[in-house]
């Protein structure tokens, strides 16, 4: 997954469990579809030993056979579905010094929709994160390892899981006869845990054929075992350079100090503007627009984030609202001269970067001109007219899930059914950069992002490891979806 999920516990007054649940409408299908799940899950946990079996790595740095081996063995079990046109395929890359290298490896496979039902997209990546220090983990990382009720290996959970959630929600709505006809596309990324170098010229050149009415991303997280979730927020980000400028050069101190403010005292004095005496963000324009459901404790985020004791939260309102829905602004690095190499001199120009990242309903263009607006009105006030400087940087959408859409109503039916307790909506900080990319190319398509993983599951660290119980809910949740999308109007 791309973005390291914390481990937030629901609170006791807002437990997603203390909501009455609704029997489904359709037992005997939910118990059709579950029989035929667990009928074969051993053999899907072998399937999945298999693909963590494979070292497929995109970084450069890393062999690429194993790679290519590892999106022939997803296409492999694609075509074992019956599925028609299967293939593995690649984007250009194009380098700095003008060479072209192949980007990593996708398969993308189809089955063409029955007339009047709608088409699913159905994303995961194959690619795994390098295994770091193997001093760290307790079991080889290639060789899955069930312990204690989970699976433990690289990619055992970070994506692999997410293809077999893919692979055997099909294989039951079939073997269950409970297979509506609804078109269903398998993409599976051979380059995520690179960054995803090619998605965007990859999804324009297959657009006709990755074309669908909902897209569902198996990637991202559970809210804690037991409780499913459905990731239905993401804030966007806009980052740029902004400083101060206030001598022709650099002058001595002790010459000239002191009817003349230095350009790094002035660009602290331009940093401190950016927030207000709570630490919320002070930059007007930047207004919330969507509110959490649910509370994230603050111990929990304390923990994660490894907050020294003494220290007090910034902001206002709910914590998983200042997380989630609201912007935070950071700097994240800054130009001014290095204590080894200070001279008594008058600093001319100092310059930070900062990293702002946008709450849902927040453009980010928008964002960008609000920044700008912010440093050129502090500079009469708190910066004694200094020239101040702007440089806009990269932008990215925030997402939010339009919770209404039919697709994404019966994803949380079919996650509450799975699992026998409400699913909660969640949001991740950060971004997925992809996922903009996917609803720029589909705008019409709900986008749905699922997951298997869990506060334990480490993605990206040692011992990453996948909840076997959660991890067959999971498959169970999106056979559901599959079979009950039939005949919905769950189309653009
Ligand atoms: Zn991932």
């Amino acid at each position: 997954m791309p973005q390291p999920q914390s481990s937030p516990q629901p609170s006791s007054q807002q437990s997603p469990q203390q909501s009455p649940q609704a029997a489904p409408a359709d037992p005997a299908l939910v118990a059709r579809l579950a029989a035929a799940v667990d009928e074969r899950m051993p053999q899907t946990i072998s399937t999945l030993e298999d693909l963590v079996a494979i070292p497929g790595i995109a970084w450069d740095a890393f062999d690429r056979e194993p790679l290519e081996r590892s999106a022939e063995a997803v296409a492999e079990l694609v075509r074992g579905l019956g599925l028609e046109d299967v293939e593995v395929l690649t984007e250009p890359r194009p380098s700095a010094d003008g060479t072209e290298r192949p980007g990593g490896p996708a398969v993308v496979g189809r089955r063409p929709a029955a007339p009047g039902q709608p088409t699913v997209l159905l994303y995961a990546h194959h690619d795994v994160q390098p295994v770091g220090d193997p001093e760290l983990w307790r079991t080889p990382p290639f060789t899955a390892v069930e312990r204690g009720g989970r699976l433990y290996g690289r990619g055992a959970a970070d994506d692999k899981a997410g293809i077999m959630v893919h692979l055997a929600a099909l294989r039951a709505v079939l073997d269950a006869g409970a297979d509506p006809g609804v078109g269903v596309t398998f993409f599976i990324e051979g380059e995520e845990e690179a960054g995803s170098p090619t998605f965007r010229r990859f999804l324009e050149r297959h657009r006709e054929r990755l074309a669908a009415d909902v897209i569902v991303v198996a990637d991202s997280g559970n809210w804690r075992v037991g409780v499913p979730a459905l990731t239905t927020s993401l804030r966007g980000l806009v980052d740029g350079v902004i400083g101060v400028r206030v001598l022709e050069h650099a002058v001595h101190s002790g010459m000239y100090g002191g009817p003349v403010l230095d350009a790094p005292t002035l660009l602290a004095r331009l940093i401190a503007t950016l927030h207000d005496d709570d630490g919320a963000v002070a930059i007007a324009g930047l207004d919330q627009h969507r509110h959490a459901a649910i509370e994230y404790p603050e111990a929990d985020y304390r923990a994660d984030a490894s907050v020294l004791e003494p220290v007090r939260l910034a902001g206002r309102g709910p914590l998983a609202d200042r997380l989630w829905n609201q912007p935070a602004l950071s700097i994240i690095g800054t130009d001014v001269p290095r204590i080894e190499v200070a001279s008594n001199t008058l600093q001319p120009e100092a310059r930070a970067k900062f990293s702002l990242r946008l709450g849902p309903g927040t453009d980010p263009q928008q964002a960008l001109e609000a920044v700008r607006r912010h440093v050129h009105a502090v500079a009469e006030t708190a910066l004694f007219g200094a020239e101040v400087i702007f440089e806009p940087g990269e932008t990215g959408q925030p997402f939010a899930t339009d919770t209404d859409a039919p697709a994404a109503r019966a994803m949380l039916g079919a996650l509450r059914d799975a699992w026998g307790v409400e699913p909660v909506e969640t949001g991740i900080g950060g971004s997925i950069p992809f996922t903009a990319d996917l609803l720029e190319v589909f705008p019409g398509a709900t986008l749905l992002i699922t997951g298997v993983e869990d506060p334990d599951s480490r993605a990206h660290s040692a011992n990453e490891s996948l909840h076997l119980g959660d991890f067959r809910n999971a498959v169970l949740a999106e056979a559901l979806l599959l079979a009950r999308l039939g005949g919905t109007a769950a189309t653009r």
